[in-house]
């Protein structure tokens, strides 16, 4: 067992005063006091401002290796989200085992410097250059699995379902040989990952997207999940492109195509979902199913705006993700999320509410909830029964430096423009993540 106190820590949605947090010995909070005036001998002074560990619920590690290597204009005229996917399958094409490693070992570490403790690997890229299985089918999981723990983050892997190149077609392009899979064989590699039992390591599911797997095979990942507590990731309605194929091969939305066919719920993760109507928000509220959204990616690759307040005040559940890797640090997730309904609708404090009147706070306390729940976990944040991470400010940094206690997350949120990050706490482990 383990003793932190701290002189301000972010319990119940604020942060609050000398607080005393006792780890148990699988990792986890066991108690939480605030109003502890001094802290007991055999307590660690954390420093500053003590935050909940952020979940990022959406990443590609290995498209980290390509960030900045795309942003002059190709020879084509239309230079877009799907220009982008051919650049982008370049780089999976060539990538190895080691090469994945060192990529998202340099990532990981990156993510913990932005305040992130778990990250949950979007999975696809599992085969060899040539499509070839491995003899092991979970090598390139595992490069990213010793990432993850040479880095010291948590994570959870999504095996991806991924076997055709549209809606209308039966197998993948000969650029996504690399991606091949079914749903015996992501539900095979779900279990492996489970019975390896690697530290901080947890498993989910994912499904590349409607255009990426048949409703058939869908349905078949579904019957065999059947009731386990796991995570169920997808892509939905990213692009309208998306939108428009599956319009006219099915006569529905993505969203109402496949809450037809499945019984959404409270494990499901719709990632991005940008263009989904108010019908369909609507059809994700009362299936109690979540939404990831990504905005730094969403903005660097043109993808569009949703109707962030309408997903908000329908009270869905939001995790954010990194996805592409743009951005390494959650502050900037939480800022284009608002900043982009503010271009677009000429308002300010556009997603603060009645009952949360600030911005990054209301966004903040959604994504921790949200993102623990993306990661699989029943619990998450700065309470008894969580994974005990956190997150500790250096209260001196410039941007935070003589601001009131009610202002300090939305100055760090809108108003500091580097990371103040100089500790953090993974399964009571203190890192400092400038050296690791
Ligand atoms: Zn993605």
């Amino acid at each position: 067992m383990s003793l932190f106190w701290t002189t301000h820590a972010w319990i119940d949605g604020r942060l609050q005063d000398k607080v005393l947090l006792s780890v148990d010995s699988q990792g986890f909070w066991d108690k939480i006091a605030c109003g502890v005036q001094t802290p007991p001998v055999d307590a660690l002074v954390l420093d500053g401002y003590v935050l909940p560990g952020m979940v990022n619920a959406h990443s590609h590690a290995f498209q980290r290796a390509f960030v900045g290597m795309t942003e002059q204009r190709s020879a084509s005229p239309s230079d877009n989200f799907w220009s982008w996917r051919d650049q982008m399958y370049q780089v999976a094409l060539k990538i190895s085992p080691a090469q994945l490693e060192s990529v998202a070992t340099q990532l990981y570490r990156e993510m913990l410097q932005g305040g992130y403790t778990q990250v949950c690997e979007f999975h696809y890229l599992h085969h060899s250059p040539d499509g070839s299985p491995y003899s092991d089918p979970l090598e390139m999981s595992w490069a990213l699995v010793r990432a993850a723990k040479t880095a010291g983050i948590g994570l959870t892997l999504l095996p991806v379902l991924y076997e055709r190149a549209g809606f209308e077609a039966t197998s993948l392009r000969p650029d996504q040989r690399r991606f091949a899979s079914s749903a015996d064989s992501v539900w095979q590699m779900h279990l492996a990952i489970k019975q390896a039992q690697h530290p901080l390591v947890n498993a989910g599911l994912a499904i590349h997207s409607l255009r990426g797997a048949s409703m058939a095979s869908i349905q078949a990942l579904h019957t065999l999940v059947s009731d386990a507590d796991i995570s169920i990731h997808i892509h939905i309605s990213e692009q309208t492109g998306e939108v428009d194929d599956c319009l006219r091969v099915t006569g529905a939305r993505p969203i109402e195509h496949l809450a037809s066919h499945i019984p959404l719920d409270v494990r499901w993760q719709l990632v991005h979902a940008t263009h989904a109507s108010h019908a369909e928000i609507n059809l994700v509220a009362q299936s109690c199913a979540a939404l990831v959204m990504c905005p730094t990616t969403e903005a660097n690759l043109g993808d569009g705006l949703t109707d962030m307040r309408y997903w908000l005040d329908a009270g869905i559940p939001l995790a954010i993700g990194s996805d592409s890797h743009v951005s390494r640090d959650w502050r900037e997730e939480l800022r284009w999320l608002e900043y982009g309904q503010r271009l677009q609708l000429r308002q300010r404090n556009v997603l603060a509410s009645q009952a949360n009147t600030s911005v990054a706070a209301r966004l903040f306390n959604a994504a921790v909830q949200g993102g623990g729940r993306a990661a699989g976990f029943n619990a998450w944040g700065l309470k008894v029964g969580a994974r005990a991470d956190a997150v500790v400010l250096d209260a001196s940094a410039s941007g935070l430096q003589g601001v009131a206690i009610d202002y300090v997350l939305d100055a760090y949120v809108f108003g500091c423009d580097k990371s103040a990050v100089t500790t953090v706490v993974v399964a009571g482990q203190c890192i400092n993540p400038i050296s690791t």
